[in-house]
């Protein structure tokens, strides 16, 4: 299981060991052996090497392995999402749901890889055809994070070989269980198409500069995307970036009488994956009028909340995936209290002295110009500001330099179209928080990201373009040589 998968084959590592936590129990419960350069030389040249053949692979074929690695990923359900909640110490039954989104994307690139490969567009002149072919770019080089290990993955892999593109991948250092347990799904695949290698950013920084690599498509943090893009732009290698967010979330005074939905939505946008979403709801703007009703409803329901083991399927939150990555956010909670702000629910570890929890928290008069309000934070905290009116509330949601999702609850058609001109968001969604569609682009404005993922632009990020123009008449056209009008002697 703690196989890489190289050039077809499962293999041991030859680096140094790593060892995985179990976030929930505070213990390493697997070790894994890294590649050595070696190998992580042999992945690239593997894919390198089985780029050309895969390409050329009609796409009727290719569909026909894609779907075969969907169901082999289908079938092992409980075992991935088993391997997912003890490394990652997401809830059980969140992982489930992973996995068939999972599954839902190998399917939907399948038919979508056969279903396109370009446009006809008027050609200049009747006699002519014109022609947008799509191609692979080559090799594609996969980097996740560990919140969502196996989508993350999909939402590049899966459009990448549908392209026709060969892949190397690399997971997060703290999640590598689940995506080295993928490796047997993609025996219907010739070898080499797919390779896995674990490793930290070194190992990623290594395939990233590597010359062999045309494509990188990375989610993680802005810092890490930033350093990548530097790489890449150098020999000019596509970039694909999946980067952070800061997500505001608009409750209007016009659903006064579905408040309690309001904040039941908001809690779960903000508390899912313990707040380790990239599009959770991480500021929430409400209007003045419900503003108490929205605070007292949403707090009852925090304290609702059941925190605890991640495999009981009763469990609404687990813990934080590291000692970490919750100290960082009980460093911005502390900074927010220091600059006059309150701690209305949570803030605690929701009475567990072992495992990285963190209770849900609800946080009031969070100054603007703290981190809590300006910057990502990765956890479960929910602060809540009351706004004076729509303009203010879109005004401070615009407000950042990140631009992934946005939330409203409201009733008012015109808010809606409002909003949806105004917000400065890849997605925006209306009273149904985070609920994502293969068939919709995800992706951020301003420094959230670049390129988009899932739907068409999703296949297109991993296709290059090529403009073919045919002239079916082999003769001289009157707009060449000579300029002074003694006619082009014609050709042949
Ligand atoms: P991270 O940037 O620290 O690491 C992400 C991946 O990059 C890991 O696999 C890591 O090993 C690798 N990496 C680190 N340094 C590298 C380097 N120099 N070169 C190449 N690879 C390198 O992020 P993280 O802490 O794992 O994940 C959390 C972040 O991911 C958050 O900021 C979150 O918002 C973001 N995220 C974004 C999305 C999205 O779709 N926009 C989705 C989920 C998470």
């Amino acid at each position: 299981m703690t196989k890489l998968l190289i050039g077809g084959e499962l293999v041991a590592g030859d680096g140094p060991a790593l060892d995985v936590e179990d976030p929930a129990r505070a213990e390493v419960h697997a070790t894994v052996a890294l590649p050595s350069d070696e190998q992580v030389d042999a992945a690239l040249a593997a894919a390198r090497e089985a780029a050309s053949a895969w390409g050329a692979t009609p796409a009727a074929e290719r569909a026909e392995m894609l779907h075969e690695v969907a169901a082999r990923i289908r079938a092992r359900t409980d075992e991935l999402a088993e391997i997912m909640t003890r490394e990652g110490g997401k809830p059980r039954i969140e992982n489930s749901d992973e996995v068939g989104w999972v599954v839902a994307a190998f399917d939907y690139y399948a038919e979508m890889g056969r279903n396109f490969a370009g446009r006809v567009i008027p050609p200049i002149e009747a006699s002519q055809l014109a022609l947008v072919v799509k191609e692979p770019i080559g090799v594609v080089a996969c980097i996740v994070p560990w919140n969502y290990p196996l989508l993350l993955l999909a939402w590049k892999l899966a459009p990448a070989l549908a392209a026709g593109n060969a892949c190397v991948c690399k997971p997060s250092e703290l999640t590598p269980l689940s995506t080295l347990a993928l490796a047997e799904c993609f025996e219907p695949l010739p070898p080499g198409v797919v390779n896995l290698v674990p490793g930290g950013g070194d190992v990623g920084a290594r395939i990233v500069a590597d010359e062999r690599v045309d494509c990188v498509a990375f989610t993680g943090s802005v810092e890490t995307g930033k350093r990548i893009a530097h790489t890449c732009v150098d020999r000019v290698a596509r970039i694909n970036l999946e980067l952070g967010g800061n997500d505001p979330f608009i409750v209007c005074s016009d659903v006064a009488a579905e408040i309690e939905v309001a904040a039941r939505g908001g809690a779960w946008a903000a508390y899912l994956n313990a707040g380790q979403v990239c599009t959770s709801a991480e500021r929430f703007y409400v209007e003045h009028s419900v503003y108490d009703d929205f605070l007292g409803a949403f707090v009852e329901h925090a304290r609702s909340l059941r925190v605890g083991d991640p495999m009981d399927d009763a469990t609404d939150m687990g813990p934080m995936v590291s000692e970490g990555q919750r100290a960082k956010v009980e460093r911005q909670l502390e900074a927010a209290v220091g600059a006059g702000a309150e701690i209305v629910s949570g803030g605690d570890h929701a009475g567990h002295d072992r495992g990285w929890f963190l209770a849900p928290t609800v946080v009031t008069g969070a100054a603007a110009s703290t981190d809590l309000l300006r910057e990502e934070t990765f956890g479960p905290v929910a602060p809540i500001v009351p706004v004076k009116s729509l303009d203010e509330a879109i005004e401070l949601a615009n407000g950042t330099r990140f631009g992934l999702g946005a939330n409203v609850y409201t009733r008012d058609l015109r808010t809606i179209f409002r909003c949806m001109r105004e917000l400065k968001a890849g997605t925006v969604w209306f009273n149904d928080p985070l609920t994502d569609n293969d068939a919709g682009p995800f992706g951020g404005f301003k420094q959230s990201g670049l390129g988009r993922e899932l739907g068409q632009e999703g296949l297109e990020a991993f296709q290059e373009t090529k403009h073919v123009h045919i002239e079916s008449e082999l003769g001289p056209k009157d707009w060449w040589y000579p300029y002074g009008g003694g006619g082009a002697p014609p050709h042949g």
